[in-house]
């Protein structure tokens, strides 16, 4: 017999969800996460991938993902560090190194491994962490693993940081110090405040380390948000993945040969857990190579992104203050948000509403992500459904 009371505690937890409508029935998409897909047979206009630049399904990806199937199989083996590193994985690291204009890069198989890796194979008991209260959970727990004290600042608040990192330094309670944030937050769109962030980082010499997992191929002309501040050789951390804009699987880090050096004798992640396949390694990999040769992807992206805020300005909806591509549409009760992108479902949107406690109390929102991939048809056809549900809802 198995557990009794693993099954106590599943039984009374989920149901404990339930009741708080806090349990997500995950939809399954039937076929390619493109600008449409089909959920149960419906085909819906896609405003919640973070397929950026519409990569997911280009087809000279898939054609040189292919190719390595053929030329290197479809696993790479084994671990990085007995004879699972690839040419392919080499290659790879060389051309995120190129494109974030940094000596070296370290490959993982995720953003999220990548950051409970990178992080703690620096950082320690003796170190203290000084981190964005927005910061994603990858960063959190990849703090936590380290095991270094955790300060928390007020989101994007350089007072905050600045008085938070001279307490911290003169203390004299701690070996090393970082700062780390996202380079663009995703719920809101913002974008980090890096040049300040970098001088503060320079008055207490603290390390940097920007995860750009919404960055990378979005801002900075597609080279990510330290590029767009043009910060490459005052960051010592240029962590992104390769998910979300790139269109594949994995994530790293981009910085100085030294750093990469150790990051590869030294993160667990990397050394006790088989890298990506060839087929992601070389599809990633010429992603990159697309958007070092042309910014023609990025820019769709950003017209297509104003576009639609555009449009929903015009309607009368809150659009928040975004930044980047990024839109949400900030409606404020929970559970009229819900019932937003309930509606917006029905009637052929796929946008998934945001409430707390991912975003705060009484900013409930749909959050839109359109990509290069969408035809102004598209995102015409997904204004014209919103005007309709924000009437029917009273809402504008
Ligand atoms: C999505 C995300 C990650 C995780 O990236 P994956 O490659 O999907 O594991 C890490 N950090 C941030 C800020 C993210 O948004």
């Amino acid at each position: 017999m198995t557990s009794r009371n693993l099954d106590q505690f599943l039984e009374s937890n989920i149901a404990n969800l339930k009741e708080n409508g806090l349990y997500n029935e995950i939809d399954t998409v039937e076929g390619a996460n493109g600008p449409e897909i089909t959920i149960k047979g419906k085909t819906l206009i896609n405003l919640s991938s973070n397929n950026y630049l519409g990569l997911a399904t280009h087809a000279e990806l898939k054609s040189v993902a292919k190719q390595a199937i053929e030329s290197h199989g479809v696993g790479a083996g084994a671990v990085r560090t007995i004879n699972g590193t690839l040419d392919l994985h080499i290659e790879l690291e060389k051309r995120i190194a190129a494109f974030k204009g940094t000596e070296a890069a370290i490959a993982y198989q995720s953003g999220f491994n990548c950051n409970m890796a990178a992080i703690s194979a620096v950082m320690d008991k003796n170190d203290a962490i000084l981190s964005d209260s927005l910061n994603h959970a990858s960063i959190i727990d990849g703090c936590r693993l380290s095991k270094a004290k955790i300060i928390r600042f007020e989101h994007s608040d350089m007072e905050d940081l600045r008085a938070k990192a001279r307490d911290a330094v003169e203390s004299g309670e701690y070996n090393k110090i970082m700062v780390i944030t996202d380079g663009v937050f995703s719920m809101d769109g913002d974008i980090a405040k890096l040049p300040e962030i970098v001088e503060i980082a320079e008055d207490f010499d603290l390390i940097t380390y920007v995860d750009d997992a919404h960055g990378s191929g979005v801002t900075g002309d597609g080279a990510g948000t330290v590029k767009h501040f043009g910060l490459q050789d005052k960051v010592d951390f240029q962590m992104g993945t390769l998910s979300k804009a790139i269109g594949v699987i994995g994530g790293y880090v981009a910085g100085k040969q030294s750093l990469i050096d150790w990051l590869k004798v030294r993160s667990r992640p990397f050394l006790f857990s088989t890298a990506v396949s060839p087929a992601d390694a070389v599809a990633s990999t010429k992603a990159i190579e697309m958007l070092m040769e042309s910014t023609e992807l990025n820019e769709k992206l950003w017209e297509n992104g104003n576009y639609l805020k555009k449009g929903l300005k015009e309607l009368g909806f809150d659009i928040g203050e975004s930044e980047t591509p990024i839109t949400p549409c900030i409606i404020g009760d929970e559970k009229q948000a819900q019932t937003f992108s309930k509606r917006l479902y029905e009637e052929g949107v796929y946008a998934k509403a945001i409430v707390f406690p991912t975003v705060p109390r009484g900013t409930g929102r749909v959050r839109n992500m359109p990509t290069a991939a969408h035809t102004k048809e598209m995102l015409d056809r997904a204004i014209r459904i919103y005007e309709k549900i924000g009437k029917e809802m009273n809402l504008i």
